[in-house]
């Protein structure tokens, strides 16, 4: 999986959708993050299209959304997610939320939709350590990805040695802390030491941690800038300074009081 990819979550469907993606792509994103509950997968989905690269080269993620849990279900709305996008197979398909008490009949719906070739790679979203252990004792398969909220000032130490140590990739999202605290002086100090911006910092953190990152934007500026993060490295103290700003605060749900 590319460890950077476009997220579209509340970007709208129809053209503005297809524009992000196609900018994307133009810019040397590979990957898109998109659920069910975002509205737009058949926008990502002609984009991909659009787009004119390999199939083999685009990375699509889309997500089961709550509603949808339970064994047929779950079937069904993985079929009908890939039938929305419109390709061959769905590249990474999640299960967006551990919904209490169905997540487990969910997971092995999502294990036959992997079987069946309409995901390439199953994994999970909002998974806590307690969830993941459950799945551990009550699952053969390793989820392959956990997507859940990752950046600086919501640095999940324990989750992320957790998924190393269970060979479970954990993608970032809200890496930019939806672009509410850009302006942190220890960011911009680190930025500024590089000639960087403020959001190419946050997300070179997170790949520093081997953690996948995957900003949204819909303006064509932003969005290149947000895949300029492969020519520079945060040093070892830059990387103690970010990860101090932790405050084990959530943007968006919080999935720890989730039974
Ligand atoms: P992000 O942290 O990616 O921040 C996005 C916000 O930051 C937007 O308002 C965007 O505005 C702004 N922004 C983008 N780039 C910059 C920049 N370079 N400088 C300043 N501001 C910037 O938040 P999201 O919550 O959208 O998370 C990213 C993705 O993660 C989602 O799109 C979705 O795919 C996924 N996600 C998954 C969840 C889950 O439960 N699994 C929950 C939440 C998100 P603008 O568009 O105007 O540029």
């Amino acid at each position: 999986m590319p460890v950077l990819g476009l997220g579209v979550w509340q970007v709208p469907a129809g053209a503005v959708a297809r524009r992000a993606v196609l900018e994307a792509f133009k810019v040397g994103y590979r990957h898109v993050d998109t659920a069910k509950l975002y509205g737009n997968e058949a926008d990502v989905g002609i984009a991909v299209r659009e787009s004119g690269l390999a199939r083999d080269d685009v990375f699509v993620t889309t997500k089961l959304w709550n509603s949808d849990h339970g064994t047929e279900s779950a079937l069904r709305a993985g079929r009908e997610s890939l039938k929305r996008l419109g390709l061959d197979a769905i590249d990474l398909y999640l299960i967006h939320w551990p919904v209490p008490r169905l997540r487990g009949e969910s997971w092995d719906a999502l294990i036959r939709l992997k079987e069946d070739g309409v995901a390439r790679s199953i994994g999970v979203s909002n998974y806590t350590v307690r969830h993941l252990e459950e799945m551990r004792k009550t699952s053969g398969v390793v989820p392959a990805v956990n997507q859940v909220e990752f950046n600086p000032f919501l640095f999940q130490r324990d989750l992320l040695e957790y998924c190393v140590a269970h060979g479970i990739l954990l993608e970032a999202y809200s890496p930019l802390m939806k672009g509410r605290r850009l302006d942190d002086p220890t960011i911009s100090g680190v930025a500024k030491a590089h000639g960087r911006t403020p959001a190419q910092i946050v997300l070179r953190w997170a790949l520093q941690h081997d953690v996948a990152v995957i900003p949204k934007s819909v303006r064509p500026e932003r969005i290149r800038e947000n895949c300029r993060l492969f020519d520079f490295a945060l040093s070892a103290d830059q990387m103690r300074a970010l990860d101090g700003l932790d405050e084990r605060r959530h943007t968006s749900w919080n999935p720890d009081e989730i039974e």
